[in-house]
């Protein structure tokens, strides 16, 4: 049964039977509802007001299979019921007082008979609830604050498409997403995206399924590339309170970590390492003792170790034949999740949420990780997740000392 939300009015729209147990759908017909059976048969479906008692019988009957109310009694309790004599009806019930009845016995506002001159037996009803998606979780999630905040997502491939999608399920009001490619079918093998969607911009095609999954959201194509369009995406920063950097691209991280710190808004940069190794979470806060992506970067260089983006000029189908990029579709979700999670953080912590605070700035998830590697890179076991502290800015970076 479906809620017209305009006339708040419930309609039935289908109903399961014969053996197979498959859905029909119902005929509507003036003041009744006619539910047609599989062959000739039909069946007359009717609504009765009732009192609370008709629904505590079928709450209790519901645990008792084979029980039957007698026809006298329950006519009795809802004189409007036709006596079916041979034949047989399909009553549903409504009762409003059961809202007065107090728990622990919560009693269903609407119920389903199958009337026979024996008696009424119950049958399961599902029934649209007033509210459900993202209302459900008002009261218990900060929905209303998340409700009025925006993030930008740069790069809608395989783990923006889950940055996205995790955004939008943590109840965010506005999602601008910015990408210049169409999805191709060796994308679909990881993306949120499906075949249907190939040859369609990936920021087209993500804010038609989020709009579906999550009417009330807010989601901005922006056909863009976020090095050569640079100039537009400043005054974007300006709406949002954050951006994600999902780019495959050193390029792309580099101008976000720039844009990001000029527009005073926090950064998350996430990608997968070393060939599927590793994941890293970056968090760039505009903060006088953290420092940009590069004085982020500048101590591993300086140490020796690895360059970390060295890779990432590279889809994550790619790779060479010795280094084959194996990321799969899962473990990039799964970064495109923290982040989506880090991000959501810094909005909220800067809304005064303090649980929201993070271990770290930098955190490094093994996925299949490899022995060898330096530090912060020197994880061994699958799902390991370490958290770094920021590092300062380098003296002179241009990047870092605006005023
Ligand atoms: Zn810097």
């Amino acid at each position: 049964m479906a809620r017209l939300p305009d006339d708040d009015v419930y309609v039935v729209t289908k109903y399961r039977g014969g053996r197979e147990g498959a859905f029909f759908p119902v005929q509507p017909a003036a003041g009744q509802s006619r539910l047609r059976q599989v062959g000739d048969d039909t069946y007359l479906a009717t609504w009765h007001r009732a009192p609370a008692a008709v629904h505590w019988h079928h709450w209790r009957l519901a645990a008792r299979p084979g029980f039957v109310v007698p026809i006298d009694d329950f006519r009795s309790l809802i004189p409007t019921v036709r006596h079916p004599h041979d034949g047989r009806e399909l009553v549903i019930t409504h009762a409003p007082s059961v809202a007065d009845i107090p728990e622990p016995h919560p009693l269903p506002e609407f119920a389903a008979w199958d009337v026979t001159r024996e008696g009424a037996v119950p049958f399961d009803l599902a029934v649209e609830p007033r509210a459900y998606g993202l209302g459900q979780l008002i009261g218990h999630w900060p929905l209303e604050t998340l409700q009025t905040r925006a993030v930008l997502v740069v790069g809608v491939g395989s783990i923006g498409g889950a940055v996205a999608d995790s955004l939008a399920g943590y109840g965010l009001g506005r999602l601008d997403l910015l990408d210049p490619d169409r999805l191709l079918w060796h994308n679909t093998v990881r993306h949120v995206l499906g075949d249907g969607e190939v040859g369609r911009f990936k920021t087209d095609a993500l804010k038609d399924m989020l709009k579906a999954r999550w009417p009330e959201l807010d989601v901005r194509s922006h056909v863009k590339n976020v090095v050569r369009d640079a100039a537009e995406v400043r005054p974007l920063l300006k709406e949002v309170d954050a951006v994600v950097c999902a780019a495959d691209g050193i390029a792309s991280r580099r101008v976000v970590s720039h844009l990001a710190r000029r527009a005073g808004r926090d950064a998350v940069l996430t990608s997968v390492l070393e060939d599927g190794a590793f994941g890293e979470v970056l968090r760039l806060r505009r903060a006088p003792d953290e420092g940009c992506l590069l004085c982020r970067r500048a101590p591993l260089y300086g140490s020796g170790g690895m360059d970390p983006e060295r890779a990432l000029e590279r889809g994550y189908g790619d790779g060479d034949p010795h280094r084959p990029m194996t990321a799969v579709g899962p473990d990039l979700r799964l970064m495109g999740s923290l982040a989506a999670k880090v991000t959501i953080a810094s909005v909220l912590q800067r809304h005064g949420y303090n649980e929201q605070r993070l271990p770290g700035e930098q955190a490094i998830i093994a996925l299949r990780p490899q022995p060898g590697f330096q530090a912060p890179f020197d994880l061994r076991r699958a799902g390991e997740v370490q958290w770094h502290p920021a590092t300062p800015p380098l003296p002179g970076c241009v990047t870092c000392s605006h005023p």
